[in-house]
């Protein structure tokens, strides 16, 4: 689900968005690196070339990088990136700088399965591995990019070029276009058409039943490989395009209002601000990203973004509520296009909707007259969230809320798309979401959830007391008595 919401300013702020807006921009443009000129993307034939250490090459290269890191274009649409010698090659070039150094082994499945292959062979070194056995590495990539983002030293600039998640997503790619993907998968990751089907009318009332009754998700596991205990959160036939029908019910006129960034807006923080969900809009395709499927992100982006770069001409902000959709738009989508002149302008004016909170609340211009307290509050930062990069945003702004206790867990949840509904990655998803279940647990908290509404189902099915997750947006709706 994508949902984009082209705002002047935050339900419960004042206006003035040119400010809101400028200064997380120029923090995302120094944090991102964003595309840096059409220089070697790591996993492509370009970076391979450029950055070449294998094995004992290594001698006079500095550990780590003093560096900002950098990222560079996805060299998608080069044959080459499509050339398996050369997809292998990188490969084994990146899996040996992995080899000697193991930081993230802790992170998700996919190192843990890469240093087993390499313990386990013949030379104990990445030589030994068979080629044929590197999709067994790829296959537990769930594309979160906290390797790239939290831990490796390696990452561009510095000259071994590694990116680890984007050699990943060529893997993915060159899987995809040899036809190497299973049916459940293309089915599972077409949100849109899924969603759509299923929350009909009368048919959502059969599918929520279906996915409640236990012969039925036997079935599916066994034919459709949809683990029988994974939770399927149940669909609804009112869309939110039904349901924020009253949104002007804030007291503003969204049709006649004047959009902000311009400056021409009322100052004041009293003052009710526009906001209006963007008129159309489909998946970002994260989820098709996530299966190496880049024709129909490029399809998804020629859907969404003249819709949403027109609001920002309009002098609209815009904010997602899910972390992944937004890190489509800032990040994904840059590297995918960089040519794009419609997408870098939807790249400047998408938030994370917590991080556009704080903006405003540093300008002054965000209401703090809550009428509840929350109490404790167990937060999961999503990664996708935590790889922009912006800090703990949303730790910050539940923090504004008096009597109210936030304690940040920064740990994979373990959902990642569809990692956690696949039967063969099931029990990986339960395992990494252990710990965070037990970090909720022992805070004992009024309230819990995560930014990503899938991955506080998971913690909540993880808990498994019939305790749901709170959005933090619902937090702070609750907070201020909405
Ligand atoms: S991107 Fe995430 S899932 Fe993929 S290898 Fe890195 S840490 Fe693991
Ligand atoms: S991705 Fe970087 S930090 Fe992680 S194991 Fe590989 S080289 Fe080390």
């Amino acid at each position: 689900m994508a949902v984009e919401s082209a705002i002047g300013g935050t339900c419960a702020a004042g206006s003035q968005p040119a400010a809101a807006s400028s200064a997380p921009q120029a923090a995302h443009a120094a944090a991102r690196g964003g595309p840096s000129g059409p220089g070697a993307g790591a996993g492509t034939p370009a970076a391979a070339a450029a950055a070449r250490a294998p094995g004992g090459v290594r001698e006079g290269v500095r550990e780590g990088s003093l560096e900002a890191p950098t990222r560079h274009p996805i060299d998608w649409r080069n044959p080459e990136f499509y050339n398996e010698e050369s997809l292998n090659a990188e490969l084994e070039r990146v899996f040996d700088i992995c080899h000697g150094c193991r930081r993230c082994v802790s992170l998700c499945n996919a190192f843990p399965t890469l240093f087993d292959l390499v313990d386990e062979s013949e030379t104990m070194e990445v030589d030994g591995v068979s080629r044929s056995d590197y999709g067994k590495v790829v296959e537990q990539c769930y594309l979160c990019d906290l390797c790239y983002m939290t831990k490796c030293p390696y990452v561009p600039p510095h000259e071994w070029n590694v990116d680890f998640p984007h050699l990943m997503l060529r893997a993915k790619a060159v899987n995809y276009r040899d036809g190497k993907v299973k049916l459940r998968d293309r089915l599972i990751t077409k949100t849109d058409v899924v969603g759509r089907f299923a929350s009909l009318p009368v048919i959502v009332n059969a599918v929520n039943a279906a996915n409640r009754s236990k012969p039925v998700r036997a079935a599916m596991d066994a034919g459709a490989g949809i683990h029988r205990e994974a939770n399927l959160p149940p669909y609804d036939s009112k869309s939110i395009r039904r349901r924020l029908r009253k949104l002007p019910s804030t007291g503003v006129d969204v049709a006649a209002d004047t959009p902000r960034r311009g400056g021409s807006g009322p100052a004041s923080g009293d003052t009710p601000v526009p906001v209006r969900l963007a008129p159309s809009e489909r998946c970002c395709a994260m989820p098709r990203l996530e299966l190496g499927d880049l024709e129909s992100v490029e399809k998804a982006k020629n859907e969404n973004v003249p819709v949403l770069a027109k609001l920002a001409d309009e002098g609209f902000d815009i904010v997602a509520p899910v972390p992944s959709c937004v890190l489509m738009f800032k990040q994904e989508l840059p590297l995918m296009f960089p040519e794009d002149e419609r997408v870098a302008k939807v790249r400047a004016a998408i938030y994370d909707p917590f991080e556009y909170l704080a903006q405003r609340h540093r300008e002054g211009l965000l209401r703090t007259d809550f009428r509840h307290s929350l109490g404790t509050v167990a937060y999961h930062a999503a990664c996708h969230q935590r790889v922009q990069n912006i800090g703990s945003k949303t730790r910050d702004v539940l923090g504004l809320v008096p009597d109210t206790r936030v304690s940040v867990i920064e740990r994979c949840s373990g959902h990642d798309g569809t990692y956690a509904v696949k039967r063969e990655s099931y029990a990986h998803s339960m395992k990494i979401v252990r710990p965070v279940v037990r970090r909720v647990r022992d805070e004992e908290p009024d309230h819990f959830g995560s930014d990503c509404p899938m991955a506080g189902n998971h913690i909540a099915h993880g808990l498994g007391d019939g305790r749901s997750a709170d959005h933090p947006l619902t937090l702070l709706r609750k907070a201020y008595g909405i």
